[in-house]
């Protein structure tokens, strides 16, 4: 009997993940065993493990991973696809990698964080080249693009082909829509990508007022149906401020009615042009445009949750599969009545637990090649501090060597432990275990001189009891829903 790793997994091993078998379809590292993995090394169709050399324990191993379907029998030159075969790197596990391919954008959005316009920086198509390579040399396995706005890109294409030459996965495009067509869905189609899509929409009748341009609510309708048409995933994603904080429902309806999947709920980030005094800056302090503060927020939110879910039981099921209002829920139509609260940690998480997990996989490289743990963190007003921090320019200290051993990794490497020894307080606090500090990124962005300080915006949802309430009306929400189905 032979037998070969299915596809789509890959046999990999990075440093402190050593044993894995890679889903790249799912994103997923699948830990597997010493003994599994020397097994694995073994299925590439060219050993008949029927013969009196290989032994019981690899046979008993091989018998495991047919049972969990990682592997399967095949006949004698039926090998593996070359990206499948085993390969090792130095450095430690990046799931994906977030990446601004530029700074341009078409748009002058009053919030953007970048106070991106049609004269912003970008990697030339050779340094493109250059990076893809960095992160293939990294096995990093997928890219989410973003910018500014990436489609301005007119070698856009061109990116798209690289990254897919190397094997890299393209998981999402983040754009405003407006550049979406048929061409590019089909350049994606023929190199077989398929990503999800991040389309930003700040609510029905608002959008055009914080996008800065007339018609960027139809490109946005306009493009999540195309996309919806082609079956491409798409998100929305919707900027709370004092203007649009109650269209949120009406914007879910709108957004599931054109085949969006998603909607991704945000408060306004005090950065970049939000800040900068451009244009609007008269306007943001008239309440169509000012930033919520937390309270207001909280409530704006809270008040969706019954509104969403009846517009649900109206229509036999919640109208998006998945609808995140911010740090408060989280509501799934596959199953409404199991709520997630985004801000609340599980309890049970050990001091080890290492605080910025997602963005220690996901990472974000800026259009000068610099690494972060968030975009979040490549504001204008936030980068005149970033000397100090430990982010580094994969210019001068490459991505290999930021991902092994180096200040980026000790930075996002930081522990439940960490933050407990450096705020006494918080050691106290009633709600230590489900807060846990909140947010790093947050708090990063406060005040980067301080970067286990505690997240002021999630501090202030527990102690001031929305959280409670978030779950409190999601509860009754979901149980109302439930009992007239
Ligand atoms: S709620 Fe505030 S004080 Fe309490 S643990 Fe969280 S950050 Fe610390």
């Amino acid at each position: 009997m032979r037998y070969r790793l299915r596809r789509p997994f890959r046999l990999r091993s990075w440093k402190g993940l050593p044993h894995v078998v890679l889903d790249v379809d799912r994103l997923r590292a699948i830990p597997v065993s010493e003994a599994e993995f020397a097994c694995l090394e073994l299925c590439d169709g060219s050993v008949d493990f029927d013969l009196p050399a290989v032994g019981a324990d690899l046979r008993q191993a091989a018998a495991d991973l047919m049972r969990r379907g990682l592997i399967e029998a095949c006949e004698p030159g039926e090998g593996l696809a070359p990206e499948q075969a085993l390969r090792r790197y130095p450095n430690r596990y990046v799931r994906q990698l977030h990446w601004s391919v530029t700074n341009r954008c078409n748009y002058r959005c009053r919030h953007c964080l970048m106070s991106a316009d049609a004269t912003g920086s970008e990697p030339s198509l050779e340094d493109v080249a250059a990076i893809a390579d960095q992160i293939f040399a990294c096995g990093i396995p997928a890219v989410a693009l973003t910018g500014g706005e990436p489609l301005v890109r007119r070698d856009f294409p061109a990116i798209l082909e690289l990254l897919s030459r190397r094997g890299i996965l393209i998981s999402t495009i983040s754009t405003n829509g407006s550049l979406v067509t048929e061409g590019l869905l089909d350049a994606l189609e023929e190199l077989g990508q398929r990503p999800d899509f991040v389309v930003s929409f700040d609510g029905v009748g608002h959008h055009d007022w914080l996008r800065g341009v007339p018609g960027a609510e139809a490109a946005a309708e306009r493009a999540i149906r195309l996309l919806a048409g082609r079956d491409l995933r798409v998100t929305a994603t919707m900027t709370l401020h004092a203007g649009n904080a109650d269209a949120v429902v009406e914007t879910a309806l709108a957004l599931a009615s054109w085949g969006a999947r998603e909607l991704d709920v945000s408060d306004m980030c005090d950065e970049g042009r939000w800040l900068d005094g451009e244009d609007g800056s008269t306007e943001r302090t008239a309440s169509a445009g000012r930033t919520l503060s937390i309270s207001e927020l909280a409530e704006a939110l809270i008040a969706a949750i019954p509104a969403y879910f009846e517009a649900g039981i109206a229509a036999g099921g919640l109208p998006l599969e998945r609808l995140r209002l911010g740090p408060l829920l989280i509501a799934r139509a596959s199953r409404p009545e199991a709520l997630i609260i985004p801000a609340e940690r599980s309890g049970s998480e050990p001091d080890r637990f290492p605080l910025m997990r997602r963005e220690r996989l996901e990472p974000y490289l800026s259009a000068d090649g610099r690494l972060m743990p968030s975009m979040v963190l490549a504001g204008t007003e936030f980068a005149k501090g970033l000397r100090n921090l430990p982010y580094p320019s994969i210019w001068e200290t490459p991505l290999q060597e930021c991902l092994t051993d180096s200040p980026f990794l000790r930075s996002v490497g930081v522990t439940a432990e960490d933050y407990l020894r450096a705020n006494p307080a918080c050691a106290a606090c009633p709600h230590v275990r489900r807060c846990l500090g909140g947010s790093r990124v947050n708090a990063i962005l406060v005040d980067p001189a301080h970067p286990l300080a505690p997240d002021p915006i999630v501090c202030e949802l527990f102690r001031e009891g929305w959280i409670d309430r978030a779950r409190a009306a999601a509860t009754a929400a979901a149980r109302l829903m439930e009992e007239t189905a």
